[in-house]
């Protein structure tokens, strides 16, 4: 079912949801690739590069933990009616009140 949504429609959700059900890391990386061929995504792009070794070594912790700060706030709900950002997906939005105003996707896919 998860795979007919993602066929569907590419998403975060989804595809990370799929990638914690593989059972070899080598098709989660496929898994990523090939969300990326449908939609770009840094988030992704991130996942994808933490399982890669750079050919700078001692670089490697720094451009990773600069590529996880840019694209936390991509990973990010945000409500439709006031803008107002959270980790986690809300049926009421803390800020403005409204009822089922974050839309299920995160802010990279807006
Ligand atoms: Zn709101």
């Amino acid at each position: 079912m998860l795979q007919a949504c993602h066929e569907r429609a590419p998403s975060l959700d989804v595809t990370e949801a799929l990638a914690s059900l593989d059972a070899a890391p080598q098709a989660t990386r496929s898994r990523y690739l090939n969300h990326l061929e449908r939609e770009p995504s840094l988030v992704i792009a991130t996942r994808w590069l933490a399982g890669e070794t750079l050919s700078d070594a001692a670089a490697q912790p720094r451009v990773m933990a600069a590529l996880e700060q840019a694209s936390a706030p991509l990973k990010r709900y945000r409500c439709a009616a006031c803008g107002f950002e959270a980790s986690q997906h809300f049926w009421q939005c803390p800020g403005c009140q409204s009822w089922d105003s974050f839309p299920a996707r995160r802010v990279e896919e807006l």
